[in-house]
């Protein structure tokens, strides 16, 4: 059975090296004769896999001493809810809006508390970020929310916005783990690794210390930081095989040189899909080019029944989930670390023959 190139948005592609490890160990995982599958969480076994994986990850990221890394579920999305309540001590918290997952975590926020809208790019269907120089964040708001990459709009925070001093919250899951981030500079990041890195039902969050409260009144157990922080995310039953794939997933970045050599080879994949889309006469890109993602790449021809002849042909040929978000429309390829340099030539070469064949 030949592998496709995938483009899906998430869950998406996995390195093939790791899914032949995941294959090789299923039945028998380190001579335990057991797969990770089916062992306790508690086993010593399982201790070496997520304490191996959270080892892995805070040398490739260079994470602080004092910042917590916590392995959760529930669903990136739930982490919406968990932030505010966790973060916004008193209730108040300012969001920037760059597309449709910023959006859904500033709707939780306003469920609980005071939450207010500091910038937008909603006038334009999201294709830019604005600018973040000078926000009117409020004196009193707890922090600063951003989706530093949009995977459905294809745009990505150029730099970081200016907090005025505040604390810095990102949900990075379509970027996380693509190049290198000075941690430092937020007070906690989250991320579902269904995007680019593991299978879905893992979120990562990794969060300065002295932010996380004590004290939650009215908050249940699991919604408290604390309770996975102080337990190393071994409270309750984890999704160990999740988790197992990521530990896989941080040892294939580490053998291909960490994030600074990912990121420059996401940066070169991208631009051989971005520089192709730039001289198309049919294929244009619908974000500005300031702050385009180099994770997701959506693009149009401008003309909705080609597209969809497109989406269809290019499936045919071995390119696959290419279909754009419905919010945006036409195509969006997500182009994630595990998306060799050859998928996107493969596409480019396509969409060179497509041109060809459909343009009046
Ligand atoms: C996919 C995605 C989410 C939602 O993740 P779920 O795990 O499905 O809740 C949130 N934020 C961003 C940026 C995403 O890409």
């Amino acid at each position: 059975m030949a592998r496709v190139y995938n483009f899906s948005a998430g869950p998406a592609v996995l390195p093939e090296e790791v899914l032949e490890k995941c294959a090789g160990e299923m039945l028998d995982y380190a001579g335990c004769g057991t797969s990770v599958m089916e062992m306790s969480h508690r086993s010593s076994v399982f201790k070496g896999i997520i304490e191996g994986a959270e080892a892995r990850l805070r040398s490739l990221m260079s994470i602080p001493d004092n910042y917590k890394v916590i392995f959760t579920q529930g669903g990136d999305s739930l982490l919406f809810s968990t932030v505010f309540m966790n973060l916004a001590t008193n209730g108040k918290a300012d969001y920037v809006i760059t597309g449709n997952w910023a959006k859904k975590a500033f709707q939780e926020a306003q469920i609980l508390g005071d939450a207010q809208a500091v910038a937008s790019s909603a006038d334009k269907n999201f294709s830019y970020i604005p600018d973040c120089s000078d926000l009117p964040i409020r004196e009193d708001a707890s922090y600063l929310y951003i989706c530093e990459n949009n995977t459905i709009y294809g745009t990505k925070f150029p730099e970081l916005p200016n907090t005025k001093g505040h604390v810095l919250v990102a949900d990075q899951s379509s970027m996380f783990l693509s190049e290198p981030v000075d941690v430092s500079r937020y007070g906690l990041i989250h991320a579902g690794v269904q995007k680019n890195v593991g299978p879905a039902g893992v979120q990562i969050v990794i969060v300065r210390e002295d932010l996380i409260p004590d004290d939650l009144p009215g908050v249940p157990t699991m919604l408290r930081l604390k309770t996975q922080a102080d337990a190393g995310s071994l409270y309750n039953t984890p999704n160990c095989w999740g988790i197992y794939v990521c530990g896989l997933v941080f040892e294939w970045i580490e053998r291909m040189g960490g994030l600074a050599a990912m990121g420059e080879r996401n940066a070169e994949k991208a631009a051989v899909l971005y520089d192709f889309l730039d001289e198309s006469k049919l294929f244009s890109s619908t974000v500005d080019p300031s702050c385009r993602s180099l994770m997701n790449v959506p693009f149009v021809t401008g003309n909705e029944d080609l597209d969809a002849v497109f989406v269809k042909d290019a499936a045919k040929a071995g390119l696959v989930n290419l279909k754009g978000h419905r919010s945006v429309g036409g195509m969006r390829a997500s182009i994630y670390n595990a998306m060799p340099r050859e998928g996107v030539e493969a596409l480019v070469a396509f969409m060179k023959e497509f041109e060809l064949a459909h343009r009046a």
